[in-house]
């Protein structure tokens, strides 16, 4: 069907993939659901098998391929039913490191990019405040320069990888009275003194960890910085055209994986003499469910390509994200309802889908604040360029 985005080449990827999640990471899923802990070897694994290099420069060991590479690990990663390992491998892949890979110079790409490609060090990007999320700019964390060397005080909750992570791409105010256009960039590593971090429990991506984060005194080399000093509101927006995407497409294929598992229990479970898929009811749902998850789908893989191509789609991106996250929840809610009492059941996969999708209007810019952004650019003709 897709053969406009998708090449062979992309579909033996998809194949090798899909075998590599099979065998190496299903057997696991249950075990990090209920720890909260994705092990080691697995991220050394996804390195070795070259995963998280896919959109990253060859000469920081990467493969420097085309985003419809990374729609094919998103998607897939969704369908091994753990919302939270998926959410802890794109957030070290498309959080922290592609602040990593456009702000970092070469040192800190030598230092930290090059190892997040192979699976030796996992990241994490710290903007959301306990103070608040929404509102990136009324962040309270600081970064104060003292000769060659920042001091970074402050706090953020709700960090993705926030527990487990080597280092922290962590965004603070260095010139606080300037507002939004007092922000920067910068990386630091777990182990420095004066970061401590807190487990948070939760509802559901249970298998990653989520982590409140303190800045106690902590001082790191200015070269940590990432960027220009006061640049990294612009950066942040940025990159949020790209997170956005990446979690309508997450939405899309949460949505159709729940699809294809309710067929196929349709197809097979028994009500009044003949499977549940001959009652028009919920024949007319399904079709329902399955016309507004395509719809979503063609959108975002058109979105994928005018961003493959270099266009700055952030209005697109943003709606991506709010329709494909509102499709998702409501078509995994019916999904969950055609399997009836097993859908409420841990064994069957609607359960944990229903609790995973649930973060998809909150994460990564609330419904309310996407459309915000959409009624600006709509509205008030507010035009979002990206950093310079
Ligand atoms: C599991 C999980 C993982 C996460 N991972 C990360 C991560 O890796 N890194 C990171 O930095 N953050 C992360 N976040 C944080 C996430 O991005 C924020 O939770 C989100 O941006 C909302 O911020 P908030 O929770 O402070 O809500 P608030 O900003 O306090 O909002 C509360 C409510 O008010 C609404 N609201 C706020 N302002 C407006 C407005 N102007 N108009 C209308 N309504 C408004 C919101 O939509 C929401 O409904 C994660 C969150 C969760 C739950």
């Amino acid at each position: 069907m897709s053969s406009r985005y998708f090449t062979e080449e992309h579909e033996l990827f998809r194949q090798s993939l899909k075998d590599f999640l099979q065998k190496e990471v299903v057997p696991h899923i249950e075990k990090w659901e209920k720890t909260g802990h994705i092990e080691r070897f697995i991220w050394k694994k996804f390195g070795e098998m070259g995963f998280f290099g896919i959109a990253y420069p060859e000469e920081y060991g990467g493969m420097d391929l085309d985003l419809f590479y990374t729609v094919i690990l998103l998607e897939e990663l969704q369908k091994v039913n753990s919302g939270g390992f998926a959410a802890a491998i794109w957030a070290h892949a498309y959080l922290a490191m592609t602040h990593l890979n456009k702000e970092g110079d070469d040192a800190i790409k030598q230092k930290y990019l090059a190892p997040s490609i192979t699976g030796d060090k996992i990241g994490c990007l710290c903007i959301t405040e306990p103070f608040g999320g929404s509102d990136v700019a009324g962040m309270r964390t600081t970064a104060v320069k003292k000769g060659d060397t920042y001091v970074i005080n402050g706090s953020k909750t709700f960090i993705t990888n926030g527990v487990y992570s080597d280092y922290l791409v962590v965004c603070a105010k260095t010139n606080p009275e300037l507002g939004n256009k007092g922000i920067s960039i910068f990386v630091m590593d777990r182990e420095t003194p004066g970061v401590s971090a807190t487990k948070l429990d939760k509802l559901g991506w249970r298998a990653s960890d989520t982590g409140e984060i303190a800045f106690d005194n902590v001082i790191i080399p200015a070269s940590n910085l990432m960027g220009e000093e006061n640049k990294g509101f612009p950066y942040i927006m940025q990159h949020f055209a790209l997170e956005r995407l990446i979690m309508g497409i997450n939405a899309h294929a949460r949505a159709e994986f729940a699809l294809d598992y309710a067929q196929k229990y349709m197809s097979e479970r028994q009500a009044f003499g003949r499977t549940i898929d001959k009652f028009q009811a919920l024949r007319h749902t399904f079709a329902d469910c399955y016309a507004d998850m395509l719809m979503c789908k063609e959108f975002n893989y058109a979105i994928a390509d005018r961003l493959n191509n270099g266009e700055y789609v952030v209005k697109e991106a943003t709606i991506s994200k709010l329709r494909s996250t509102k499709m998702s929840d409501e078509v995994i809610y019916q999904c969950l309802q055609f399997l009836g009492g097993y859908g409420y059941m841990e064994e069957y996969p609607l359960a944990r889908l229903a609790r995973d999708s649930r973060l998809g209007p909150i994460g990564g810019g609330t419904s309310e604040i996407l459309r915000e952004i959409i009624a600006k650019m709509v509205l008030d003709n507010k035009d979002y360029k990206p950093a310079t």
